[in-house]
């Protein structure tokens, strides 16, 4: 079956046109689908009894038929409130028969946002058809930011559409290890063994395996026989395949024949939205304004933003207070973010290119497209990308607020230009040397 988010993004559209705007604003689109359980019930999370008595009497009827359209299966609904939730007994382990995957990193618990929608969109594809949409699939991006909860997510699917695939999820490191372990044993077979027959192989944070030199020569031959038979191949990475430079050039090249894409660090929304539904996993009580501040606060990675809540919601406990503000407050005063630290060397940057170029940092955040103003803005995007531990979003968000795949295209065009552009790279170079010593 279909799993529950993937049942209610199809159901939402059935839904709309059914109702006044109103009330499907009111009454449905803050609903959240939590799971289906074993009974064909598909539980949704509503905002509090009163919205769930009112959808249990007006709306169930309508709801259900959409849901058995949707997910073309017999499903019945049923509405609890975050405390219903809470009190519930742990989920059983949602993957029984397949010991690799971690149980509660799947699709349903993934929360979407503007900075993961591409990789979403390609692992849910991937998962939907194996070996048929994208091959291999390659998911890149920074640390904490969801590329292994992704791939967990695409063999938990799979999993539960094929229960007779044979799944291997493997760090590089274990692959490593694999490799090493039939070198010392003179057991190549076992490798063919192990790995020749799976349907589908994902191994995370492939950057490990570059520079060594019996594991990439093993890595490769697994490749093309798994990749020749039509098996699926995942991998995830730290950085884009063509920035792996310690990996062979003809494994890149086989990497760019599937599909290549990157998750970005979360917006705000995303942040909350996250945190929000792991206060409600963990049954932690917990106000929106907390939680606002954290995902405030913490903007670089996931699991910095989960540690965070995990230390707001232990010295609450060990002071014996509830989470207020005030507690929280007092755990992350210490805390300094990623933007914070920024702030102040992304400002010295766009004064010292401004001053070269003899513009303002008006104009240069401006959407204006003139030479003038454009060519210093690349610059200083490059610059950016170059020095500070930033993403192309947040690039992006001090230039005026552009898109990611502008700031992209600016970092590319400046450092092609300057490999050509001896004169350029002079220039580039004595700015990153102002802007380090003054
Ligand atoms: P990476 O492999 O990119 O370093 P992980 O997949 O290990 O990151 O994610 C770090 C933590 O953040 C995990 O606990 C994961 O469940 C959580 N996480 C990451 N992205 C999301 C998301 N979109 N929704 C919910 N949890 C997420
Ligand atoms: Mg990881």
């Amino acid at each position: 079956m279909l799993s529950a988010n993937v049942i209610w993004s199809k159901a939402l559209p059935l839904l709309k046109p059914q109702m006044t705007e109103a009330s499907y604003e009111n009454w449905i689109a803050s609903l959240a689908p939590l799971r289906i359980e074993d009974d064909g019930a598909f539980v949704l999370l509503t905002t509090s009894s009163v919205h769930r008595d009112t959808l249990e009497r007006f709306y169930s009827a309508v709801i259900e038929k959409a849901l058995r359209e949707a997910g073309e299966a017999e499903l019945s609904v049923r509405f609890v409130t975050k405390e219903e939730e809470q009190a519930r007994p742990a989920a059983k382990s949602a993957a029984p028969g397949c010991p690799t995957l971690i149980p509660k990193y799947t699709f349903d618990t993934f929360v979407r946002g503007e900075s993961n929608r591409f990789a979403y969109a390609a692992a849910f594809a991937v998962a939907d058809n194996p070996s048929e949409a994208y091959n291999p699939l390659f998911i890149y991006g920074g640390v904490g930011l969801g590329k292994t909860h992704l791939m967990h997510a695409i063999g938990h699917y799979i999993h539960e559409q094929h229960p007779d695939y044979k799944i291997l999820y493997i760090t590089s490191e274990n692959f490593t290890n694999d490799v090493v372990a039939s070198i010392e044993k003179k057991d190549r077979a076992y490798l063919r063994e192990k790995y020749r027959t799976l349907d589908v192989l994902l191994i995370d944070d492939i950057q490990f395996i570059g520079g060594k030199e019996a594991t990439e020569l093993e890595f490769f031959n697994v490749f093309n026989d798994l990749k020749n038979a039509n098996k699926q191949i995942i991998l995830t990475s730290d950085k884009h395949p063509k920035d792996l430079q310690t990996l062979e050039a003809r494994i890149r090249t086989r990497i760019g024949w599937g599909l290549v894409v990157d998750i970005q660090p979360p917006d705000f929304e995303t942040r909350f939205a996250i945190l929000r539904r792991k206060a409600m996993e963990d049954g932690i009580d917990i106000a929106d304004g907390v939680i606002s501040m954290i995902a405030e606060r913490v903007n670089s990675n996931i699991r910095e933003l989960e540690g965070c809540l995990n230390r707001v919601v232990a010295y609450a406990k060990f002071v014996n207070k509830p989470v207020t503000v005030t507690v929280a407050e007092s755990v992350l005063k210490d805390y300094v973010s990623g933007e914070t630290r920024r702030s102040v060397s992304s400002e010295l940057i766009k004064q010292v290119v401004c001053d070269f170029y003899g513009i303002t940092s008006a104009e240069i955040e401006s959407g204006r497209r003139d030479h003038k103003f454009a060519y210093p803005r690349q610059i200083a995007m490059h610059l950016s990308r170059k020095l500070l531990d930033c993403s192309y979003q947040d690039i992006g968000a001090m230039y005026g607020g552009r898109h990611y795949s502008t700031v992209m295209h600016a970092c590319d065009t400046v450092e092609e230009a300057a490999e050509k552009d001896p004169e350029l790279k002079k220039t580039l170079d004595d700015l990153v040397e102002k802007i380090k010593n003054g």
